[in-house]
């Protein structure tokens, strides 16, 4: 109750007197924009949790945008076991070619929760019996959540970051990745949960791709207008550095506190787990309390140009920086993963 309150004040307080966010340089400003564009667009289509209608829409907005491109896109379909049953899934790819035969990874997830009960607080609880009976009918998923944030902002933001590409040249290969799966099935728990990340992994290692990668930067609702990024104590150490060191000399230190420490279980996970370095770049509260994460209240009406602009100018420096240096950053470790989410009731 006290942290609640104590989350509530804080809140409030940055509502009230919200830290200066500095505006990104119009070129990522103008991304941001697009990338709003897009996340409401895709926010429209209703809840997309894989083997939904709107999951199958969306699928067929992320191959014909990326088709556009300049770049090898690459489907992924698999068949993840989950406590519902076997669903079909499916990562994107797209493969922008550089020079060098080392990989950097852009990374983040498509799907979203499937929220079937409202309670009367407004938090939206899954049902997954009923989950369970709409797979392969290909129902309608009522559209009372929306994911504009939590799946929106980084399918839209990763949309652009890709068409951003289009005219840059590379020293390495950039793969600009959309994972499917990221949320559980049922309940959040070791085996339900980012099903799209961890199959991916295991490809790549099995390919030889693995070997290749210099960095993964996973980003995850990225959208928030009073955006605060977490610190990821269970991200690679080095390439954590490099992006707050980044974030810091793009003037976006508030945005990018060192405290407190946070475990947080994303995508990045399965690429620590087998040696990539990899960092999460999460906003893990959003809304008093993180109360708009998994909820109703995860609306366009809370995201903004500015911060999807300022996440884009960050990652795209890295990107830039990595692709420059081509350092090799020794692998991550890991600690609690999983501590940083609360299991979804
Ligand atoms: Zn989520």
């Amino acid at each position: 109750m006290i942290r609640e309150l104590f989350g509530l004040t804080r809140f409030v307080l940055r509502e009230l007197c919200p830290p200066p966010l500095p505006s990104p340089p119009a070129e990522f400003l103008n991304l941001g924009k697009r990338a709003l564009r897009l996340a409401r667009q895709i926010a429209e289509l209703g809840p997309r949790p894989p083997g939904s209608e709107a999951h199958d829409q969306l699928q067929s907005i992320i191959s014909s945008s990326l088709a556009k491109l300049d770049c090898l896109v690459e489907d992924e379909e698999f068949t993840a076991q989950t406590p519902i049953g076997s669903v079909p899934m499916c990562n994107y790819i797209a493969k922008f070619s550089g020079e060098e035969n080392r990989t950097v990874v852009i990374s983040g997830h498509y799907d979203t929760i499937h929220p079937d009960v409202v309670l009367p607080t407004g938090r939206v609880v899954r049902c997954w019996r009923l989950y369970r009976q709409a797979l392969g009918k290909r129902v309608t998923t009522p559209k009372v959540f929306l994911g504009a944030n939590d799946g929106g902002s980084s399918t839209a933001l990763l949309l652009e970051i890709a068409r951003s590409l289009r005219d840059r040249s590379l020293k390495q290969n950039t793969w600009i990745a959309f994972f499917d799966g990221e949320e559980a099935l049922a309940h959040w728990s070791q085996d339900d949960q980012t099903y799209g990340s961890r199959h991916q992994a295991q490809q790549w290692q099995q390919d030889g791709s693995l070997k290749q990668i210099t960095a993964l930067v996973n980003i995850d609702m990225v959208g928030s207008r009073n955006l605060r990024v977490a610190y990821d104590m269970d991200s690679n150490d080095q390439l954590r550095g490099l992006v707050w060191r980044v974030a810091r000399r793009c003037g976006y230190a508030r945005r990018f506190p060192v405290r407190p420490g946070r475990h947080m279980a994303d995508d990045h996970i399965p690429f620590i787990q087998a040696g990539v370095p990899a960092v999460d770049i999460i906003d893990a509260e959003y809304g008093p309390g993180n109360a708009f994460w998994h909820t109703l209240e995860d609306s366009p009406d809370k995201l903004s140009a500015h911060s999807l602009g300022m996440i884009a100018h960050v990652v795209l420096e890295v990107l830039r920086e990595l692709d420059c240096t081509g350092r090799q950053y020794s692998t991550g470790h890991v600690g609690g993963a999983a501590e940083g989410r609360a299991p979804i009731p």
